[in-house]
């Protein structure tokens, strides 16, 4: 097993995006990426390319006639995938299996034992339902990475644990019967911000009722209120004994994101990567894939990713 952290680099997933003036902008990717190489990470990481899912894995949480639609949506380039979030920008079909391709490719080359930590910036796109586009997000990589786990490894219980402002509601809803996948997300509560989903007593249903954990927390929320809610997380996963982490690490949740309310700083990243990275330790032989969701305000996503990033590399 290599000690290496991995971070995945390319114009394929900076290519997801809507443009200006759209809030999710093709210069998210690179801007963080200056800010790794500003705080010396970029001597202490692996970089790795971005590859194109096969229509086959979007399969594995998409339906086929939602994969069909996007298709001819991308040709097209023209409208809205969804109610008017998210635009069918020309290529964005290829986009999107970029961004799936390459998640799958870090779960590729930690299960390879190349590195037992990777982080993909432009990834973690949670909104996608299995069926329909939502929140900027035409395909769900941590939905695909779920299934792929599970058809390719034999892992079961993959774990999505999610800080972005936003309910991770794609996931979540996903899954929500299914026992076996462990999910704990923090978000701004639904009653102030889009989606409007993810209340406490949101738990899973039939089998899974009681087994997936919703923490909603109030506007203007700061690190001491983070930090006393992850707590429960940490509970959480102790107890739910997860094989693999998927670590959806958006940084919308910091003050002075242009679209959200809460007003964590990017220690509220570091610290969850760094108790993840313990938690992988001691349960999941190490394993944990981090992606960098939301963030629009483009200081706080470049500090907040930049920390997941180093708390990877302190970690090992
Ligand atoms: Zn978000």
């Amino acid at each position: 097993m290599s000690d290496s952290v991995l971070v995945y680099k390319g114009k394929e997933i900076a290519n997801y995006g809507f443009g200006d003036p759209h809030p999710f902008g093709f210069d998210r990717h690179d801007v963080f990426q200056q800010e790794l190489i500003d705080a010396g990470l970029d001597q202490r990481v692996e970089f790795r390319m971005p590859r194109r899912a096969s229509v086959d894995e979007l399969m594995l949480f998409h339906t086929a006639d939602y994969i069909d639609l996007v298709s001819r949506k991308s040709t097209e380039g023209r409208g809205y995938l969804d109610d008017g979030d998210t635009p069918a920008m020309p290529g964005i079909f290829d986009a999107a299996s970029d961004v799936v391709g390459t998640t799958l490719a870090a779960v590729d080359a930690i299960m390879a034992g190349d590195a037992k930590r990777a982080f993909v910036p432009i990834a973690g796109l949670h909104h996608a339902a299995r069926d329909r586009a939502a929140g900027f997000c035409v395909f769900n990589d941590c939905g695909v990475a779920v299934e792929y786990l599970r058809k390719k490894y034999g892992i079961r219980r993959v774990t999505d644990v999610d800080i972005d402002a936003h309910h991770g509601d794609g996931v979540f809803y996903g899954f929500v019967d299914d026992p076996d996948q462990i999910f704990a997300d923090i978000h701004e509560d639904g009653r102030y911000l889009y989606p409007g989903t993810g209340a406490a007593e949101e738990t899973g249903k039939g089998l899974a009722r009681g087994t997936k954990l919703n923490i909603p927390i109030a506007p203007g929320s700061e690190d001491a209120d983070f930090a006393r809610e992850w707590t429960r997380v940490e509970e959480y996963l102790q107890q739910a004994r997860p094989e693999f982490i998927l670590f959806q690490g958006g940084a919308d949740s910091l003050e002075g994101d242009p679209i959200t309310h809460l007003a964590f700083t990017e220690e509220a990243h570091a610290k969850a990567a760094a108790a993840l990275c313990q938690l992988a330790d001691k349960h999941c032989e190490g394993r944990i894939v981090g992606t960098g969701v939301g963030g629009y305000n483009r200081r706080n996503l470049a500090r907040a990713w930049t920390r997941i990033v180093q708390s990877f590399v302190d970690a090992n």
